[in-house]
């Protein structure tokens, strides 16, 4: 019997449905079992575990799970024998030391002594000890920003996104101590047919990965400009240039990056550029 991928992913919360999103643009379906905690992926020889989150790396690092899609923070947090296979560029938090809005104009060596709540001990810890701070680790499970309003700890360690969670508990960020985002873990002892398997799946999240940083660019211009305007235009090899029916003019296409596109697109019209054209690529493939 063909060997299958077995895939954690978090049961309901902020990751499943970027994780399944993910899956789903790699062609790999996920059918809705109603409340399954196991079901069998279609297209793909792989089965999808539905876990909390906590529980991923343990179970990865056990071999129940071959891969799961947890976050940075929930990864190091637990410390078990995984690997970062791929970071994947959602679930996006920071995990930060917080503090009531009264404590301004600290220093972070004024964390001496304190009495910190968190539900992040073990990172929490090394970076005290890093920064050489004796602080008490003060571990709570859930709403960890309402400690010290009620008394419990002189400050916080927990995730932020927004800030609008401290806002509302009259907390102020006040240090990160890690910057994280989701991440694709593997055990240690994948079988060689698993080890492919997983190979078959990274091959499509790049191409994934790679289409949304990039975008398809379509261009017409006369052909005086065609030299300026394929300097900016790189492209994966080169630009293609196409004549148009319009004497002396052409089309001109590409691939530009995201975070390039608004700088390119102005040197594109001053170059004489017309018509462009920005379109959304689905995969990249090299
Ligand atoms: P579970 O029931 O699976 O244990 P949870 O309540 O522990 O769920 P979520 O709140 O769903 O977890 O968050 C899952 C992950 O989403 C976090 O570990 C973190 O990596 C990421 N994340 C992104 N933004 C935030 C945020 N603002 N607050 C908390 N987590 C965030
Ligand atoms: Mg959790």
């Amino acid at each position: 019997m063909q060997e299958k991928l077995r895939i954690a992913v978090q049961k309901s919360g902020r990751l499943s449905e970027d994780s399944l999103k993910l899956l789903k643009e790699c062609g790999i379906g996920v059918p809705n079992g109603n409340n399954q905690l196991k079901i069998n992926a279609e297209n793909f020889d792989a089965e999808i575990l539905f876990l909390r989150d906590d529980d991923i790396p343990e179970y990865v690092q056990d071999g129940v799970a071959d891969i799961g899609f947890v976050g940075e923070n929930v990864m190091l947090e637990k410390n078990k024998a995984t690997d970062i296979v791929e970071r994947l560029g959602y679930g996006k938090c920071r995990l930060s030391i917080a503090l009531p809005k009264t404590r301004k104009k600290l220093a972070i060596k004024d964390l001496d002594g304190m009495k910190i709540a968190t539900s992040y001990p073990f990172i929490l810890n090394k970076w005290l000890k890093q920064n050489k701070i004796k602080a008490d680790i003060h571990v709570i499970s859930g709403s960890v920003e309402i400690a010290p309003r009620i008394g419990l700890a002189d400050a916080i360690c927990d995730l932020v996104s927004s800030g609008s969670t401290l806002f509302s508990n009259e907390l102020y960020e006040f240090e990160t101590i890690l910057k994280s985002e989701a991440v694709l873990i593997s055990g240690k002892k994948l079988s060689p047919a698993r080890k492919q398997l997983l190979e078959k799946l990274l091959f499509r999240i790049r191409a994934v990965k790679k289409a949304k940083y990039n975008k398809y660019v379509l261009l017409n211009a006369p052909n005086k400009s065609i030299e300026k305007i394929c300097a900016y235009l790189p492209g994966i090899n080169s630009p293609t240039i196409i004549p148009l029916a319009k004497e002396g003019w052409s089309s001109v296409h590409s691939v530009i990056s995201e975070s390039d596109f608004w700088n390119v697109i102005e040197k594109l019209k001053a170059a004489g550029a017309e018509g462009i054209l920005i379109i959304p690529i689905e995969k990249m493939i090299e």
